[in-house]
């Protein structure tokens, strides 16, 4: 059982492990592994005035009801676009606000980023289910590979849909988060956590159907493109901070793959190393 909620950190200005409001570089809670597109309107309502009843804050009351909640998630995603039912399907059956800090579960089903410790986010739900319908196609994954596995929430919703899982964290405490969240969901035996630099992929796993990786580098690296299958898709943002686009790649060759810039986004940095 989860203890009652208390009000969010930053609600107060404190300070706590996930340090102050801002995650530094540039990056806030609300801005990191997003979409870069204005605020979402219901196509239907008009938008609620500030502080009216059904505005932001109002809207989502998880605590008492997160099935509910997540499906208003599920429906928003499809009013934003999302159309792979398999991928929404797998979005309804993670209780994201079980991979947030207590004090943030009740801003779990909005769609936003939040902060989950070591200045990193959890990813935008539209993120998470954009990233996985483009690299499905609605297919049946086989094996996948995820680089940055954070609080571990796109793992589960990738073990939702594919034979095997595995995802690469490179800062320990979040690699220790990620575990803890999996094992409590009893997903930890589809879903084969690394601590490591993910920038060079699993060499002994490869080759992987499809690879999605949740943070942003100037350049995706070639080892991971080298690990996919033949046919196989990789996901990744690109560019610095300012103006990064996720990069659809499919691999069409021995050594050819073929490239597609899609959306506007903003995540946070792919590093390089490891931080114990
Ligand atoms: N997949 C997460 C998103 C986490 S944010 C989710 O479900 O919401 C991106 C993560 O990538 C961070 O935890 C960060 O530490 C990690 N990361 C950055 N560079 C990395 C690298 N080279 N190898 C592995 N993880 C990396």
């Amino acid at each position: 059982m989860r203890k009652p909620l208390t009000p969010s950190p930053f609600a107060k200005g404190t300070t706590n492990r996930f340090g102050r409001s801002s995650l530094g570089h540039g990056f806030s809670a609300s801005n990191s592994n997003t979409r870069v597109q204005p605020p979402y309107r219901p196509a239907s309502a008009p938008a609620p005035a500030a502080g009216a009843p059904g505005g932001a804050s109002t809207i989502v009351n998880m605590g008492l009801n997160s099935e509910r909640s997540r499906g208003m998630m599920i429906q928003r995603l499809r009013d934003q676009g999302i159309r792979d039912e398999r991928v929404l399907g797998a979005l309804m059956a993670v209780p994201r606000h079980l991979f947030v800090d207590q004090g943030l579960a009740s801003r779990a089903y909005e769609d936003a980023a939040l902060p989950i410790g070591y200045g990193q986010t959890i990813s935008q739900p539209w993120v998470v289910a954009r990233m996985i319908s483009v690299v499905s196609q609605n297919r049946d994954l086989g094996k996948v590979l995820e680089i940055g596995a954070g609080c571990g929430y796109q793992a589960a919703v990738l073990a939702q849909l594919a034979g095997e899982v595995h995802s690469i964290e490179r800062v320990r405490g979040l690699y220790e988060l990620a575990r803890s969240h999996l094992r409590s969901l009893k997903l930890i035996s589809r879903v084969r956590l690394s601590f490591g630099d993910g920038m060079k992929g699993l060499p002994g796993v490869a080759p992987f159907d499809a690879i999605v990786v949740a943070a942003a580098g100037m350049e995706i690296p070639q080892p991971l493109l080298d690990q996919l299958a033949p046919g196989g898709r990789l996901i990744a943002p690109q560019g610095a901070a300012s103006m990064q686009r996720l990069i659809l790649v499919e691999r069409v060759g021995a050594a050819s793959w073929h490239r597609e810039e899609l959306d506007a986004v903003r995540f946070v940095p792919l590093r390089a190393g490891t931080q114990p």
